[in-house]
């Protein structure tokens, strides 16, 4: 589906499998169209096939791939990266502190070890260009992307900015309502989506998890994913009691419930999440 002049979204279905339930998930990659075509993102392992039939249905050519902008390191955003590199040839970029999860599938796995890990990533891919801080790179004549280093749902989350097309990319960054809850930093998550909404000019904003609608205002997407951060931290408060001392699944269980998320929220990953923000209490 095309959304600007030079961008374009593609819904990327998959399923994870927990060990009691599965789940129909989906991911949006962006691909951006120049002389050459970049994508931002790369989706899980079975991506490809679906990102190469888009590009040829719109009568350009997979070949044409010049990089890969990657917001984060998870699985479902890497994963197709690897075999995409090698059709191809393009590069790989990412922040740096995103590599070492890029570069090391099994590292990632040993420290986040989602349910569908291994049906979701293909393998490992070397980052090619790593970046360090906000910096704004020139992909062609009269095509500026900005990477703005967004922390909160990882460390090394990007978010993309195509200035000519006034598009903000923001991968995993904004949480979405009524799915699983996972962030490594909170606060950082409330900073960066703050600092996103003082940014003038966004016209559009696109993220990993939602269908772009032609009347969304990046203002009020950015408000409401404060509102559900908000939500998210007085639920946490409100279930626990005021107690750090609930157990981490017990706390994972009465939240998801409280929230109405599907079953499959309740897994460790997002407990450890939702502990961290109980702890933010004492502060
Ligand atoms: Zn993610």
């Amino acid at each position: 589906m095309q959304i600007t002049e030079h961008v374009h979204a593609l819904k990327i279905p998959f399923k994870i499998k927990g060990i009691a339930c599965a789940m129909d998930r989906f991911v949006y990659v962006y691909l951006i169209y120049g002389k050459k075509i970049y994508l931002i993102d790369s989706g899980v392992s079975t991506s490809p096939a679906l990102i190469f039939d888009y590009i040829r249905r719109s009568e350009r050519d997979p070949a044409d791939i010049a990089s890969i902008f990657l917001t984060h390191s998870h699985v479902d955003h890497m994963g197709g990266a690897a075999f995409i590199k090698k059709e191809t040839g393009c590069k790989v970029i990412a922040h740096e502190d995103e590599k070492l999860w890029i570069e090391d599938i099994e590292e990632q796995f040993r420290s986040r070890p989602i349910p569908g890990f291994r049906s979701l990533v293909g393998k490992s891919v070397e980052v090619d260009v790593v970046i360090k801080s906000d910096q704004t790179i020139v992909l062609e004549e009269n095509l500026n992307l900005e990477a703005i280093h967004t922390p909160g749902h990882t460390q090394g989350s990007l978010s993309y900015y195509l200035k000519e097309d006034k598009v903000l990319c923001v991968g995993d960054l904004m949480p979405e309502p009524k799915d699983i809850i996972v962030f490594q930093d909170f606060n950082d998550s409330v900073k960066s989506l703050q600092r996103l909404k003082e940014k003038k000019g966004v016209e559009r904003l696109l993220s990993s998890w939602r269908e772009p609608e032609d009347d969304d205002v990046p203002q009020n997407l950015l408000d409401a994913g404060l509102q559900y951060l908000d939500q998210i931290y007085e639920t946490v408060v409100k279930v626990s009691g005021g107690s750090s001392e609930i157990e981490a699944m017990e706390l994972c269980r009465r939240v998801v419930e409280e929230l109405d998320l599907p079953l499959i929220a309740r897994h460790i990953i997002v407990a450890r999440t939702l502990t961290k923000i109980l702890k933010l209490q004492k502060k």
